[in-house]
């Protein structure tokens, strides 16, 4: 069952640590870091503890709300342009690493599209290990001869591929 969150406990101005989040909502440490890992916003992924923004928290648990409403299909994603679940043009998508690791060899990695039914951008919160999840067992195709290339070095590396779920 969903839990309801009172919105009203948040103070918009006030940055709160992981810590505090779950003592305001009784929540386990692990519900704030599993929001991080769905795509809570921090104000400096570089700095410890992180800090989450009162209005941050805000907007991401009422677009949790919303998308709890709307289940997703593989190869979907939730469009909050058409408050719907759809798919990327084409079936195509793009992957953005992160040089935010989530643990020793898996950074932070966002699937990103764009609606196959106008140009908003599409995006699905993801790490390094489900996306070679998601190439080995093929649900993530690439072209022919191609080889995806994880780059250490660079902070975000962008490829366009074609997703078949
Ligand atoms: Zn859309």
């Amino acid at each position: 069952m969903s839990k309801r969150y009172n919105l009203s406990l948040i103070k918009s101005n006030f940055c709160y640590t992981f810590t505090e989040i779950a003592k305001l909502f009784h929540l386990d440490i692990s519900s704030p870091q599993r929001w991080y890992k769905q795509g809570l916003k921090v104000l400096d992924e570089h700095q410890r503890p992180y800090l989450v923004l009162g209005t941050d928290l805000i907007s991401f648990l009422k677009k949790q709300k919303a998308q709890r409403k709307i289940t997703l299909s593989e190869g979907e994603f939730m469009c909050t342009h058409c408050r719907k679940a759809r798919r990327s043009k084409n079936d195509e998508i793009l992957i953005v690493m992160s040089n935010v690791e989530f643990s020793a060899g898996n950074r932070k990695a966002d699937i990103v599209g764009v609606c196959e039914t106008g140009g908003s951008r599409l995006r699905l919160f993801s790490s390094e290990r489900k996306i070679k999840e998601m190439l080995n067992k093929g649900q993530i195709l690439l072209p022919q001869g191609e080889r995806l290339i994880w780059s250490a070095t660079k902070p975000v590396n962008a490829w366009f591929r074609r997703i078949e779920l």
